[in-house]
């Protein structure tokens, strides 16, 4: 059975400001990933703090809502079969140092912060993250 999903990936300000883009994109359209829409956009802190608030118990969330909302960032819905697992594998692991070989944030990621993307992780939370980038 085919399980087409929208899943939302965000290319994060250190991969945007390295001019990581055009690269990262690529790497979802070979994996029949189709882009179906695409925004470059610059979060307050506030907006960062909300889109995170899944973390908000944890000790890295000031730091990380605070980088999320450093300078541009790429919103974009990803759509294909299996999108949200297949966007998470593209990824790899959080930590940089800990991702597979020819994943994105192994070959661009900086530091476990420093990720250079994000992804959505299970179909509702697709869902709100990409309502909370594009149906407002
Ligand atoms: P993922 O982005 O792989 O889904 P999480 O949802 O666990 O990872 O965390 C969200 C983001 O918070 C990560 O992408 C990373 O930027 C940051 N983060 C996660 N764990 C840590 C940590 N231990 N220290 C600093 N930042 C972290
Ligand atoms: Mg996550």
């Amino acid at each position: 059975m085919s399980n087409i999903e929208q899943t939302l990936s965000i290319i994060k300000p250190d991969a945007v400001e390295r001019n990581l883009s055009e690269k990262i994109k690529e790497i979802f359209l070979k994996n029949k990933l189709k882009i179906l829409e695409s925004k470059k956009i610059k979060l307050s802190v506030e907006e960062a703090s909300e889109f995170y608030k899944v973390h908000q118990t944890k000790p890295f969330y000031n730091n990380l809502c605070k980088y999320l909302s450093s300078g541009p960032i790429i919103a974009m819905i990803l759509e294909g079969e299996d999108a949200i697992l297949k966007n998470r594998k593209l990824m790899g692991a959080t930590d940089p140092k800990k991702a597979d070989e020819n994943t994105i944030r192994k070959m661009y990621g900086l530091s476990i912060d420093k990720n250079s993307v994000h992804g959505s992780d299970s179909p509702d939370n697709a869902k709100k993250e990409i309502d909370f980038f594009f149906n407002n």
